[in-house]
């Protein structure tokens, strides 16, 4: 798939002030990081400020994966239902998964406002449903976060409110969370990352990992290597999500890797776009294959949607989200899409995060799917806590069971296209 990094508004409008080195040359640290996204930019951020020698190997540049492509929505909860948690760790287990993710909610506020990361936060996420089906699945969902889980920072939303919120015919109701939000995902990932270099963390990019050697006893160190350069580490993190491949093969066959795509407007005034979506929220649709779309700072619509799970990019996704767009907001059929590209987004077959080890002080981090903005920055709290030695949250994200895609190497992609075409049905029904 073509990612088409030209036309990615959030590159376009950020320049770098500062970039990193290659790793050149063997060296030496506490920690060896592979992956400049999300993930693995907030494990250095915290591992650092435990005052540990860390560093970060970035393929391409920070941001180049999921994390400076996102829809940059804030959302609660994981892409899997906490039924699926539910049932395959138990109740009191599911609920601190649950709070972990709250957690990650304020600490992504907190690292913004003491970094002083200008990125856009805005508060206000609100998922909306297209029919009575998910009218009754919304109003179901706020009950058992507000019983099971304490989360009182929903709203159900009935369609007439919905109207004045979202001036859009297509919804029926809504599910407002003021503790969501929405934020431009290549500045907070540019920003955490200067925090971290700050904090001591040894960032390189253009610094792809071809080899691992994963240590098989405590002692030892993993050696981790690009074309120039190696690294000796105690402990090892893969942080690599979508863009891994094959470098781990096991990690691989759990995973998937979705195209999905973003088109964003020409700037259409302030008046303009707030007319689209009064209350500022960011806002995602019920389906399967999804629609999902905010404001930007500058006042354009940023729409995302469509999947590509044949891996290729069969469309011109520019002309495909536009016409989405207007199925939305009839309203814009007029308005330039300026800038349209894709990204990977990491999925496992339950849509459960997929944390787990490679060896002793050796530890992975993927399957973050398109939950990515909250749990990243809180996985890479979690992940300074079990290379810190204490590894009782990791290790709830650990019991997670997934199982490998099914069809193997060559025929997964076909069976999950078939399957996918399933899901689309229910979403016409
Ligand atoms: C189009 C799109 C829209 C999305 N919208 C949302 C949204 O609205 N809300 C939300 O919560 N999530 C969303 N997501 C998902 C979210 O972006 C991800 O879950 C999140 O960014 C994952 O962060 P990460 O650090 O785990 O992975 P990534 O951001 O993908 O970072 C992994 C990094 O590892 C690097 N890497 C891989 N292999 C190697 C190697 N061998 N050597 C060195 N480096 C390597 C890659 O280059 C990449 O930079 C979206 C994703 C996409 C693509």
């Amino acid at each position: 798939m073509g990612q088409a990094d030209e036309q990615n508004f959030y590159y376009a409008n950020t320049p770098r002030t500062h970039t990193h080195a290659a790793l050149a040359g063997e060296q030496r640290f506490d920690v060896c990081i592979v992956g400049g996204g999300l993930t693995g930019i907030s494990a250095a951020l915290h591992l650092a400020e435990r005052g540990m020698r860390v560093a970060l190997l970035e393929a391409k540049h920070l941001g180049y994966g999921g994390s400076g492509r996102s829809g940059g929505q804030t959302i609660f909860g994981y892409a899997c239902e906490q039924a699926t948690l539910e049932k395959t760790v138990g109740q009191a287990d599911a609920r601190r998964l649950w709070d972990c993710i709250v957690e990650g909610m304020n600490l992504q506020r907190e690292l913004i406002a003491r970094h002083a990361i200008e990125c856009d936060y805005t508060p206000g996420h609100m998922i909306v449903g297209l029919k009575r089906r998910h009218d009754a699945s919304l109003r179901a969902e706020l009950d058992h976060l507000r019983r099971h889980y304490d989360y009182h920072s929903l709203r159900f939303v009935e369609r007439d409110e919905l109207r004045t919120l979202v001036a859009s015919e297509r919804y029926t109701s809504g599910l407002h969370d003021s503790n969501g939000g929405h934020l431009h995902p290549y500045r907070y990932t540019l920003g955490l990352g200067g925090a971290a270099a700050r904090a001591g963390a040894t960032l390189f990019e253009n610094s792809w990992v071809t080899r691992l050697d994963v240590a098989q006893h405590a002692g030892a160190d993993h050696h981790v290597h690009t074309a120039q350069g190696s690294i000796r580490a105690r402990h090892l993190l893969v942080a690599g999500g979508a863009l891994l491949g094959r470098l781990i093969p096991e990690l691989q066959s759990k995973l998937i890797d979705i195209g999905t795509y973003i088109a964003v407007t020409q700037p259409l005034g302030e008046e303009r776009a707030r007319s689209l979506i009064t209350h500022n929220a960011a806002v995602a649709d019920m389906n399967w294959i999804l629609d999902y779309f905010r404001l930007t700072a500058d006042h354009r619509l940023l729409f995302g949607g469509r999947v590509s799970y044949s891996g290729i990019d069969p469309f011109d996704s520019a002309r495909i989200l536009r016409q989405r767009m207007a199925t939305v907001f009839p309203q814009l059929t007029e308005a330039r899409v300026e800038y349209a590209w894709g990204g990977f987004i990491d999925i496992t077959l339950n849509r459960a995060p997929h944390f787990g080890r490679l060896g002793p002080n050796a530890y992975y981090m993927q399957g973050l799917a398109g939950h990515g903005m909250v749990l990243s920055t809180i996985a890479g709290r979690i992940a300074s806590e079990v290379i810190g030695g204490d590894a009782e949250r990791f290790d709830i994200y650990a019991r997670i069971p997934h199982a490998r895609f099914p069809g193997g190497t060559h025929f997964r992609r076909p069976a999950l296209v078939l399957a996918m075409l399933w899901f689309r049905i229910l979403d016409l029904l």
